[in-house]
């Protein structure tokens, strides 16, 4: 079995998440008391935060590469970036190590291929709703037409993200607006949503709605326990 390591702590709620599914994974492939290798590096959120919110990337990407060069250092065989938005960093991190980068939205998007989705929504912080780093690749390396609330509803989406989803507080007026605009994403012509930020799975879930729900958490996590127990030719 390959050692899977983690970039997390962003926040160390959704975190939790990946470890439990991780290690899940795991014990239901190989049985017993068998679970994940994982070298994981958790990281203090709060100056993180700040520092996204004030446009500092060249700080967040020091950050990022050395946390990439710590899982490298401890054993990991491949590593994964345990948030959608520090994929803005994805290369950054990638070029300062030798071992693979598990990509969050590749992981999502073939997902997506193989179940024939052509056009899907996409919520997540503003930085991935808005910016190209997430979008784009999706579009150009899958092919996938990528729908996003509107300036409002994008708004409410990354306010309840980082004000009560990193909190680990779960509101039932928070779920109801997300799956408002859910169903706006529908009636654009979306055929499934990405959780597109590694929290939302704590608010909505597969059954809260009628259209297919693709939780990033989940899908990256699936695929890490897949990379990691792989055989070798
Ligand atoms: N975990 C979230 C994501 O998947 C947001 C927290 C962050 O800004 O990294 O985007």
């Amino acid at each position: 079995m390959k050692t899977i390591g983690l970039i997390g702590g962003m926040s160390w709620e959704s975190s939790a998440h990946y470890y439990r599914e991780i290690n899940e994974g795991v014990k239901k492939a190989l049985g017993g008391l068998h679970s994940a290798q994982i070298a994981m590096v958790s990281l203090n959120f709060d100056p993180i935060e700040r520092l996204q919110h004030q446009g500092e990337w060249a700080k967040l990407e020091s950050i990022m590469t050395q946390a990439a060069q710590s899982v490298e250092a401890a054993g990991a065989n491949f590593f994964l970036i345990c948030t959608n938005t520090m994929h803005k960093l994805a290369d950054k991190a990638q070029e300062a190590v030798k071992i693979p980068l598990l990509h969050i939205a590749d992981a999502t998007a073939q997902v997506l291929v193989k179940d024939q989705i052509k056009k899907i929504g996409l919520l997540g912080t503003a930085f991935t709703m808005e910016q190209g780093f997430y979008k784009d690749r999706l579009t150009d390396k899958y092919g996938l037409d990528v729908v996003v609330p509107g300036d409002d509803d994008r708004q409410i989406v990354h306010d309840i993200i980082y004000r009560e989803l990193c909190l680990g507080q779960i509101r039932d007026s928070s779920k109801k607006k997300y799956l408002n605009i859910v169903e706006r994403l529908a009636e654009q012509g979306a055929q499934g949503i990405i959780l597109g930020c590694t929290e939302i799975g704590m608010l909505i879930k597969t059954g809260d709605t009628d259209i297919p729900i693709y939780d990033t958490t989940q899908i990256h996590a699936a695929k890490a326990v897949e990379n990691a127990l792989i055989q070798k030719q």
